[in-house]
């Protein structure tokens, strides 16, 4: 098993990347925020649990989207993580399961785009696709639990040596092509 992370704010295009990047490799994409959203749409009790976080653009507590991750990573396959880990408790949980399974880490992708610009495309985001936490007040909330909770992980792997910035403006090939590069290795 072998993983490649994607880390970056709210509006940083991780998830269209991320889907492009799993089809050119081969890789399965796995979307914690999808995770989410589809226990809330199935009423579950941890749907009805977690559904005013998302809400109001807080991040679910730790332990849960740990299980969730844990339940999802299955021998002999790739993955692209898209949206987990964002703490760094979460990133040391992953840490522990794959060592158990034997996986490695091969690259964590970091989005860099301007804040000026990832507002202005999650208002727009908003406009188009009406997803309930992409207004203006939640999506301030999203961005400042992103530099408080997610942006130490970028150190956090940095000091590992994997972690690959890679520049989100510019056209989506383009974006896609610096990617590819990153991950060569992988
Ligand atoms: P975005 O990155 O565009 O804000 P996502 O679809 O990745 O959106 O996530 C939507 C919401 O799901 C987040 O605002 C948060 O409430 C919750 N969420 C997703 N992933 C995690 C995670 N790893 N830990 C805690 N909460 C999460």
């Amino acid at each position: 098993m072998r993983l490649i992370l994607f880390v970056g704010p709210p509006g940083s295009g991780k998830g269209t990347q991320a889907q492009r990047l799993a089809q050119e490799l081969g890789y399965r994409h796995l979307v914690m925020g999808d995770l989410l959203r589809q226990e809330i749409q199935a009423q579950t009790p941890l749907g009805q649990k977690i559904q005013p976080l998302l809400s109001a653009g807080l991040l679910v507590p730790d332990e849960l989207v740990i299980d969730m991750i844990a339940q999802h990573l299955h021998n002999g396959t790739n993955y692209i993580l898209d949206g987990f880990p964002r703490t760094i408790a979460q990133a040391e949980a992953l840490d522990r399961l794959l060592a158990e399974k034997g996986a490695s880490l091969c690259a964590v992708l970091a989005l860099e785009v301007p804040e000026e610009e990832l507002i202005s495309r999650l208002l727009k985001r908003s406009q188009i696709e009406g997803r309930p936490d992409d207004n203006p007040e939640t999506i301030q909330r999203r961005l400042a639990e992103y530099h408080s909770k997610t942006r130490p992980l970028l150190e956090f792997y940095k000091a590992r040596g994997i972690l690959r910035p890679i520049s989100g403006v510019g056209s989506i090939a383009e974006i896609t092509d610096r990617i590819k590069k990153a991950v060569e290795m992988c």
